[in-house]
């Protein structure tokens, strides 16, 4: 598993504090363990995961509280839910980005685009609508490695 330095992480855990007061969310110890967990991993973690990370520091924690935790974390724009709906992702990486999703076996992977003078990209015909402020954008498609283990099947 990838992981960030203790320094990045401390960082990411402070902007989260200022951003989780901006938003009107109260700073909870189990809300900054939780976060910690998610921005710890580059993998898109489902809400076992989280527990499972979680749970090694706060071992009274349960699968639910986590849930309705990230719940509220996502309602409150702190964190992002990607990935397909039945198989729900979390992401704690705000940086403006898009996300290939794997309807097979439901893994979630970064996409940076090179984003020009815009934070992001948009299509021309929503600036008719209002001012853009965050874009959730997902490609659902085969990932290679499912399709791959399929041709293996075959031949
Ligand atoms: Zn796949
Ligand atoms: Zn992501």
């Amino acid at each position: 598993m990838q992981t960030h330095s203790q320094n990045d992480m401390n960082e990411r855990v402070d902007s989260f504090k200022k951003l989780c007061r901006k938003c009107a969310l109260r700073v909870t110890n189990q809300r900054v363990e939780i976060f910690r967990a998610l921005a710890q991993s580059k993998e898109h973690p489902s809400v076992e995961k989280v527990f499972q990370c979680v749970r090694q520091k706060m071992p009274n924690i349960s699968l639910d509280t986590v849930y309705r935790t990230l719940s509220s974390m996502e309602e409150a724009g702190v964190v992002f839910r990607v990935g397909l709906s039945n198989r729900a992702r979390f992401d704690a990486d705000l940086t403006p980005h898009y996300h290939f999703v794997c309807m097979e076996c439901g893994e979630v992977y970064d996409i940076f685009p090179a984003f020009g003078k815009e934070p992001f990209w948009t299509a021309e015909q929503v600036k008719e609508f209002g001012e853009v402020k965050n874009v959730n954008l997902q490609f659902h498609g085969i990932c290679n490695r499912c399709s791959k283990a399929a041709n293996d099947v075959k031949n």
